[in-house]
C-alpha cells in the first residue's frame, strides 16, 4: 500500500502535534492522504468552502476518516477526526463536525466495498439533479464508471416536503444509500452529488470526471442527438481508465502544493 510506507510519523512529518481525539494520535499515514485529497478536490473545483472527501480507516474497516467541520482547502493533519459508522466522532475534542457526516456513515454500512466517498455540490453536476428531462449519462471515457444510469436522490421521498435538502441523521444517510444502490454515482436534487469508490485516489478521479461528463454533457446537448457510452463501454473503459487514476492523483498534487495559497 503506497500509502503505508510513504510518511511513518503523519504528525512529525508536518511539524504539528496531535490534539486529543485527532485521527493522528496513533501516527496514521492515510491521514496525509485524506489532506491531500481535500487539497486536491478544492484545486480542482470540486470542493469549495463546502462538501468533503473521507476515507475508511484502512486499519478498521468499521470507522472512518473525516476532517472537522471546516473548508476542505485548509484541512490539516490535525484536523482529521476518527468517526464510527453511526457518524458520531470517537473524540471530537470539542470541535464542530459536519452535519452531513451520516452520507459517509451510511454509506460505509451498506457498501463493504466502498473504501472512500466524496460528497460535493460542484457547479455542472447541481443542474442534472434537477432536470425531469435528461438525465446525467457519462458520454466521455474518462466517465464510464458512472454506468448507464445515475440515479437521483429525491429527499422528499424520504422526508417529506419542507426539509432543508441536508442529510442530517442517519435515516436520511441511509435513504442515500440505498438511492446509491451499486453506483458510483447518486445526484442530490437541488443539492449536489456523492461518488464513491474503493480507494481514495479512484473517488478523488471519479468526483473529478463527474463534473469534467457534466460540463461535456451540457456542452454536448446544446448540439443535439447525443450518443452516450453504452453499459459494456462503461465497465470497459472503467478498467482501461482507472488503473491509471495516480497519474491524475500526482498530477493534481503537484498542482495543489504549487498553489501559494494552499501551502499558507
Ligand atoms: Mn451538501
Amino acid at each position: 500500500m503506497a500509502s503505508s510506507i510513504h510518511r511513518e510519523q503523519s504528525g512529525a512529518a508536518l511539524g504539528q502535534r496531535p490534539e486529543p481525539g485527532s485521527a493522528l494520535a496513533g501516527g496514521h499515514s492515510l491521514i496525509d492522504d485524506l489532506v491531500t485529497a481535500n487539497h486536491i478536490l478544492f484545486h480542482q473545483g470540486v470542493l469549495d468552502a463546502f462538501g468533503h472527501v473521507s476515507a475508511r480507516d484502512d486499519r478498521d474497516p468499521s470507522r472512518f476518516l473525516l476532517a472537522r467541520n471546516m473548508a476542505p482547502a485548509r484541512v490539516t493533519a490535525g484536523d482529521v477526526l476518527e468517526f464510527t459508522l453511526d457518524g458520531e466522532p470517537v473524540d471530537a475534542a470539542g470541535r464542530r463536525v459536519y452535519l452531513e457526516r451520516f452520507i459517509h456513515a451510511e454509506i460505509y454500512r451498506a457498501r463493504p466495498d466502498v473504501m472512500a466517498v466524496v460528497h460535493s455540490h460542484s457547479p455542472s453536476v447541481v443542474p442534472f439533479s434537477v432536470s425531469r428531462r435528461t438525465p446525467m449519462r457519462p458520454i466521455c471515457h474518462m466517465a464510464g464508471f458512472m454506468g448507464v444510469h445515475v440515479p437521483v436522490f429525491e429527499i422528499r421521498e424520504a422526508a417529506g416536503d419542507g426539509t432543508d435538502l441536508l442529510v442530517t441523521n442517519g435515516d436520511l444517510g441511509a435513504a442515500l444509500a440505498r438511492s446509491l444502490g451499486q453506483n458510483a454515482v447518486v445526484l442530490m436534487r437541488g443539492h449536489g452529488s456523492t461518488v464513491v469508490a474503493d480507494s481514495l485516489k479512484r473517488v478523488v478521479y471519479r468526483a473529478v470526471y463527474t463534473e469534467v461528463n457534466a460540463r461535456a454533457q451540457l456542452q454536448a446537448s446544446q448540439l443535439g442527438d447525443v450518443v452516450y457510452l453504452t453499459e459494456a463501454e462503461g465497465l470497459k473503459t472503467t478498467g482501461a481508465v482507472e488503473g491509471q487514476a495516480g497519474r491524475a492523483w500526482d498530477l493534481w498534487e503537484a498542482a495543489a502544493r504549487a498553489d501559494q495559497w494552499l501551502r499558507a
